[in-house]
């Protein structure tokens, strides 16, 4: 069934001026619009009490357990304008999907699809005017949920709280996709077998914080992980993907990455242009050999926030590998930003209009 949405307007909303000036120049997450949602889970209720109010600060007893063991979970995905002016998100089935498959494995309650798919409607419904038109810009939409009972014991809470915030998106490059120096982190571990890895979850973001100051202490943008076998796992926030001089397209298969819905989607097309993809573990030393013989011509990385990024180097505790620039990643990445800005067509369905 549909739920019923209590909507408070904020008297105090940006007029459309003010508006436009952020959307000129957005950043990432620095600004959010006039609205959030919010719906409140319990034990014996269930999901109930709807809202769509004015964005602002929320009241959390200081004994709320997410403040204390980290029971939360969110996702990231983005609401593109077209050129008729309409606003579509990108397969948000996947991150309703991903967010219930989150909530398992803390312990939270399981946001139904259509309640979140509604979540989505709702804050368009009134914020639809913050969805900038820019190329390449974007409203990024922030669903999270989190223990908001106040309780020390170690346990489930019987009181969650589901909210979706959303903030303008610019140009995640301004001047052009420019490849990337990534940091091998030997001394930390993004996850393990059996941990949270394929869970968004903060606890898996704050773990990295330490590694990523690493990475930009060796001079890096960004840092890969690996498992204990010494396979190739992800990076902090994007999944990677090796592509073979004989038109194989590998990413790592591991229980313990994000499976990221840009990753499944560019690797969709890429088989739909007849390439053959591979998801399986990829060693640290097939990469290195692979980079050296020349057997892997482009390695790159995939993401919500700055959709493919190539990545121009690997560099690890005394070695510097650098990387083959090819030319799939940019044209799988035009391919993509086609479908998802409407200029192209939509063959698989992907798009849900809001
Ligand atoms: N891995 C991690 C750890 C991430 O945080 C993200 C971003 N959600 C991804 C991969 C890419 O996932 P997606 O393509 O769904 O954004």
């Amino acid at each position: 069934g549909e739920l019923t949405f209590t909507v408070t307007k904020n008297l105090a909303a940006k007029n459309p001026a003010q508006r436009e000036e952020i959307l000129q120049k957005p950043g990432f997450g620095v600004h959010f619009t006039d609205h959030m949602v919010d719906i409140c889970w319990s034990e014996n209720g269930g999901w109930h009490r709807p809202r769509v109010q004015p964005y602002g600060p929320i009241t959390l007893d200081p004994a709320a357990a997410v403040l204390h063991y980290g029971q939360e979970i969110f996702e990231g995905i983005k609401a593109y304008r077209h050129a008729d002016g309409s606003v579509h998100t990108f397969r948000p089935d996947r991150n309703a999907a991903r967010l219930q498959r989150s909530a398992r494995r803390l312990a939270l309650p399981e946001l139904p699809t259509e309640y979140f798919l509604q979540s989505l409607r709702e804050l368009i419904a009134l914020d639809g005017d913050w969805v900038p038109s820019g190329e390449d810009q974007s409203l990024y939409l922030r669903p999270f949920m989190f223990a908001k009972e106040a309780f020390l014991g170690v346990r489930p809470a019987k009181k969650v709280a589901y909210y979706l915030i959303a903030s303008p998106a610019g140009a995640y490059f301004s001047g052009g996709v420019k490849p990337v120096r990534i940091w091998l982190s030997e001394n930390y571990a993004r996850a393990g077998k059996g941990g949270t890895g394929a869970a968004k979850t903060g606890g898996n973001y704050a773990s990295s914080l330490l590694p990523q100051a690493e990475a930009y202490d060796k001079g890096c943008d960004q840092v890969v992980f690996l498992d204990q076998h010494r396979n190739v796992e992800e990076l902090g926030g994007m999944n990677v993907v090796f592509v073979f001089k004989d038109g194989r397209v590998v990413t790592p298969a591991s229980e313990s990455i994000l499976e990221g819905i840009t990753r499944d989607s560019l690797l969709q097309l890429a088989e739909d242009r007849g390439l053959t993809v591979e998801r399986r573990p990829v060693s640290l030393d097939e990469w290195r050999q692979g980079v050296a013989s020349g057997d892997i011509v482009e390695v790159f990385a995939c993401g919500t926030a700055a959709v493919v990024t190539p990545i121009g180097a690997l560099v690890g505790e005394g070695f510097e590998d650098e990387q083959p620039i090819g030319e799939l990643a940019l044209s799988l990445r035009e391919e993509l930003t086609d479908i998802q800005y409407g200029r192209r067509e939509d063959k698989h369905g992907w798009l849900l209009r809001l």
